[in-house]
Formats: C-alpha cells, structure tokens, sequence
C-alpha cells in the first residue's frame, strides 16, 4: 500500500526529521525492532492496545461526535471533555505508525474509515472541531485557556505526519494540511494575538515545516513560543504557571506547572531552537532542563509532583506516595530528551530517554495492553480496588489500571510511543551509527557517502547486559558504531571482533574501524543490582533507599510481603542478590518488620518508640511490573534501619 512518490517527501518513516543536529535520525524503514522486551511491547500494541483504544473511542462517543456534528445533533449529543477529539487523533497517530511499521491492510481499512467520518466535519475555511463553532456551541476560539482547539490539531497534524511519513499523501493527510493553513491564517501576525493553553501545535507545526518544507509553519510555530509568557492567557485558578504563561520560554529557567504543558512546549521551543540555528535558545532549553532533571524529577525519570494542577512540584519537593508522573509527561520528556540527544550527541540524553522508558512508559499499559496507569505512584499506601473493566475511570489517578478514562490521554499516548519506537534505537552520521536504546533490531541505512550499511543487535536486555553488535553490510572505508554506556554501568566492557573485552568508561564509546560483514562488537553491561540514596534535599525520601539495577528501578510489592510495605524497613548493609532468570531480573533484599505503637501525639521526643522483627529475605519487582498481581502496597524508596 506503500505511494513510492511518497518515500522522497521528506523525513520518511521519521517522527522527526530535523534539519541540522549532530546525529540524523532513522526511519521505521531502516530500523525493525526483532523481539525482546520492546518487541513484545510493540506486538502487544499492534494486535490489542491499539484497537482497545479503538474501541474505546466507539463506545464513549469520542469518535461519534464527528458524526454528530456533521448531522447537526451538536451541542447536545457531544460526549467527552473538549479535548475528546485529540484522542481520536492520537490513536490515528498509532494507526499510522503501525499501518507504516507491520503494513496491516485491515487496520488500513478502519484508518480510511475513521478519515472519512473526520473529513466531513472539517469546516469549507479549514477549522476542525466537534466542540465549538455550530448552533448552540461556544464561538470558535472564544476559550483559548480551556477550549484545546489548537492543543487537538497539535496531535492531528503529528498523526498527519506520521501517515505522510509513512503512506504517503492521502485525504487525511489533506485534511491536515487544511488544518495547518487554517491555524496560520487565524493566528498570524495578523490574527489573534494569543496562544492555546494547552502547549502542542507548536511542536506539530514545527515538524510539519520541516515534511513539507514550508517556513510558513515554522514562522508561526516560533510566534506561538515567542507570544506565550507574557500574559496572554486569562488568570486561573492555579496562576499563569499552569500553562506557561507566566515568564517567557528565553526567560524561565526551570520547568512549571502542567508538566505535559511545559514538557510538550519545551519540544517545540527544541525543534524550533534547531531550525533557526539559535544556540542560544538551545542553551537556555538545556539549563531548563538540566534544572528540571536535577531538581524536579524522580527517581523513575517521571515528571510531575502535584495532584493538584497535574504540576511539577517547587525543587526537591517530590513526594512519593504523592507523585503524580503522568505517563504523558514521561512520553512528553522522551520526547524532549531525544531532541537533545539528536541536537548535541550527548548520550546523557539517551540515558534519561531509556530511564523514562523502562520506569515510566512500560509502567502504564498491563500485559495485555488493555488498563492502563495513568499517574505513576511510587508508593502505593492502601491497596486499590479493581476498576470493572467495562467503565471509564473518573479519576486520574486510579489506584490499579484502568481501561480507560473520562480524560484519557495516556492510553493513546503509550499507543503512539509503541508504534514508532524504532526511531528512537539509533542515529546516522557521515561516518558512523549510533546506538542509544539497546533491543533486537535490524539496522540498515546509508553514511554520509551513500554507502550502504547494515548491522543488527542481539541481546535479551534488560534481564541481562550482553550486547550483541553483528555487522552485516559495510563499506571498505573505516567508520565509528557509537555505543551509548549507561552513566550507572561502571565496569562495562566491549570486546571487538573477537578481540579480548576491555573496560569502557560510561558515555559514548566509540569503535573507529574498517569493517567486514560478520564482525562482531561484543557489549557487556554490569548488571548487578545497586543501592541508591537521593538528595538530602529531597525531604520526603530522606533516609530511604532504593534499588536499581541496569536501566530498572525495583520496587516492594505487598504480594512478595504478605504484609503491607508500609510495615517494613530495609537493612542496606545486607548484599542485594540478583535473579536475573526472573522475569527481566528480580533483586533480594534483607527487610525487617517495624511495629510502632500508635500514641494519641504521634510526635514526641525522643520519637516514639518501635519494636522491630527477625530479618528476612524478599524479593523486589522491576517497577513496571507493579500492581499485575491484584490489588497490592507497594514502594519504591525503602527506609533503612
Ligand atoms: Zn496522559
């Protein structure tokens, strides 16, 4: 089904495609993850998650309101908040990944289908929107604070450009374009001088300019950036901060407020920073975030400390049994951080994405991609109650996985990160391949000179750290494979082309050399468990531990217990005992139970007085494993004796 006209529209099978950066992103066309734990992940997406969001979006009327606003049965007959139609938008971004990745002529079929319902909603001007502008509904653009108009074309023009990037021109693709004229139009420098609360076209336009070449859609991107921060937006309920709207972007130097908003915002202002060349707006978007990381972030790579306002909390206030860590958010920092990595070539980037990852992402979606976390707790206190399965969550921060909910933008989001996750595994340069999230995989692309390279990667990582790198196609000139080292894997070695294996410092280790088909780059990575304190700043986990090992933050789940986490504290100076058989790796640590009587004043000094048990063992889960065994307590900073 494949338009070859459309394989030279620019950036293929990329969901970005900048035009200048130290490293050049691959296509889904030149990487196959082949199995493993992303290739399971990416399988489970294809065949359920993504159709369980189909048929969300069908029964909860999100898909319906475009029919119901063609036949004139708006206001009344609009299900969903005024964002519903982005998540019909998001889910297509999947479809069109996955159609683009696998070639499934079916979930083709229903994508046509649901382009066709969409197309007849689209205004003769280019305005789309099921939740304003008929008889009886709000003016269009009359709540730029919570309306989302422009926040739902931000994800109507990505999954534009993934079926562009992968299919080819077609009518959902005309309908985007339609949209993104529209949106220049109505807030040019001659339109309305204001932003949308909820930051996101301006990242969809900026990568709609580099598909289609246009700088029109750049220009208004960088307005969009450029106008935000001075008060633009109404005052709300929880300030201008809520959505940026407080201090300009060149201005702030740390992150705020909604962190999906922030987060997404800060994408645009990379790529926007990119195009134009403006290093200096690219240093100030990294000391954002290198604040932001250092001070605002937990241990799991999530983002987000507030329940109230979905925001990022003050620096080091990052509570665990509070932590919001929207899955959202964690996609929304991938996909920050991956801008950075493919900007500046620092592999530090790489080990934030590959955090977020593991700790954040494959947190949310249940094994069979069908409940979802929406908010990613680390520290469950009560054991939650089974959400039924046939009913959307009113709340965002269930206490188990829910099959969906009343606002529901994760399931669709952790759909789109699956489908398109091969772009994030390397990058190209002229003379040299990086790797930057290990997975089986297939790897075929071209250097600087058009030689044609291809490798493909072993490993069943993260349950152990064996890396296996075989060159299948090469050219006779010398050139750099690039292998990120994790900054926690002290002691990691490469052994190349059946050389003796020797020690590699953490970062980018680079392997120059003329290669020949069949050669072998053996990567090891230490993957014993290891203790981990946080920063005495970080009050709430202060005289806590935890435990991580390779790119997995572990976690105590009362089912290994039989008692709830809250009852126990850990004894550090017991070693940590590996199970890397178990699942992706299971860890053993000594606990011993605490009983503290409850006192009418729980504070007194000395403190009130605990008794303390006989140590034992127990085992701790990989986090994304948590909560798959029923309703449990669990935590992931343990406190020691
Ligand atoms: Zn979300």
């Amino acid at each position: 089904m494949t338009d070859t006209s459309a394989t030279t529209l620019a950036g293929h099978g990329r969901p970005i495609a900048p035009s200048r950066g130290v490293l050049r992103p691959l296509g889904l066309d030149e990487v196959t993850i082949t199995g493993g734990f992303w290739g399971d992940r990416q399988r489970v997406n294809g065949t359920a998650l993504i159709q369980h969001c189909e048929e969300w979006v069908e029964r909860i009327g999100w898909a319906g309101n475009f029919d119901a606003a063609v036949e004139g049965r708006m206001p009344g007959a609009h299900t969903g908040k005024s964002f519903a139609d982005s998540d019909v938008y998001k889910l297509m971004e999947a479809m069109a990944w996955e159609i683009g990745r696998t070639g499934d002529a079916e979930m083709d079929g229903r994508f046509r289908a649901l382009t066709a319902r969409i197309a007849r909603a689209q205004e003769p001007d280019g305005y789309l929107n099921t939740n304003f502008g008929r008889p009886g509904q709000a003016p269009r653009y009359s709540d730029l604070e919570w309306g989302h108009e422009l926040y739902s074309y931000g994800h109507l023009i990505q999954a534009g450009i993934a079926r562009a990037r992968t299919t080819g021109e077609d009518e959902f693709v005309q309908i985007v374009r339609r949209v993104a004229d529209h949106v220049c139009e109505a807030f040019g420098p001659d339109g309305i001088q204001s932003v949308d609360g909820h930051p996101e076209i301006e990242v969809a336009l900026a990568e709609w300019s580099r598909y289609t070449g246009d700088p029109k859609y750049l220009a208004q991107a960088r307005l969009f950036i450029e106008r935000r921060g001075h008060g633009v937006l109404g005052d709300i309920e929880f300030g201008r901060s809520y959505f940026q709207d407080d201090v300009p972007v060149r201005e702030a130097t740390v992150l705020r407020g909604h962190a999906v908003r922030a987060l997404y915002l800060t994408a645009g202002a990379v790529d926007v920073a990119v195009e134009d060349d403006d290093a200096e707006l690219l240093d100030i978007l990294r000391s954002q975030m290198s604040t932001t990381v250092a001070r605002r972030t937990y241990l799991t790579g999530g983002m987000g400390a507030h329940h109230e306002g979905e925001s990022f909390g003050l620096d080091h206030e990052l509570p665990p049994d509070r932590s919001y860590s929207e899955t959202c958010a964690g996609i929304a920092s991938i996909m920050v951080h991956h801008r950075m990595l493919l900007a500046t070539g620092e592999e530090g980037y790489g080990d934030l994405v590959e955090r977020m990852l593991f700790n954040v992402v494959a947190a949310s979606p249940a094994e069979d991609g069908r409940s979802f976390f929406y908010t990613n707790t680390l520290h469950q206190r009560e054991p939650g109650a089974v959400p039924p399965p046939d009913v959307a969550s009113p709340r965002a921060s269930s206490s188990l996985r829910a099959p969906w909910f009343n606002v529901s933008c994760c399931p669709t989001n952790v759909a789109r990160t699956f489908a398109s996750l091969g772009a994030y595994l390397a990058s190209v340069t002229d003379d040299g391949i990086q790797l930057h999230q290990y997975a089986p995989a297939m790897i075929a692309t071209a250097l600087g000179d058009g030689s044609a390279v291809a490798l493909h990667v072993d490993t069943d990582y993260p349950r152990t750290g064996s890396i296996r790198v075989t060159v299948d196609e090469t050219r006779e000139e010398p050139w750099a494979l690039t292998l990120r080292v994790p900054a926690w894997a002290e002691g990691a070695t490469v052994a190349v082309a059946g050389s003796d294996a020797v020690a590699v410092p953490t970062g980018a280790h680079v392997v120059e050399r003329s290669w020949a088909a069949g050669d072998v780059v053996e990567l090891e990575l230490p993957m014993q468990p290891r203790w981990t304190r946080p920063d005495p700043r970080v009050d709430a986990v202060r005289g806590s531990v935890a435990v991580e090992r390779g790119p997995l933050v572990m976690a105590l789940e009362s089912v290994d217990l039989g008692t709830s986490v809250n009852d126990v504290i850990v004894r550090s100076d017991q070693p940590l005992v590996d199970h890397p058989a178990q699942f992706d790796g299971e860890v053993s640590v000594t606990v011993v139970p605490e009983a503290v009587a409850d006192a009418p004043w729980p504070y007194a000094n000395p403190a009130p007085s605990r008794s303390a048990g006989d140590a034992r063992s127990v085992k701790l889960i990989p986090y994304y494993r948590w909560a798959r065994r029923g309703p449990s307590t669990m935590r992931v900073w343990l406190p020691e004796v």
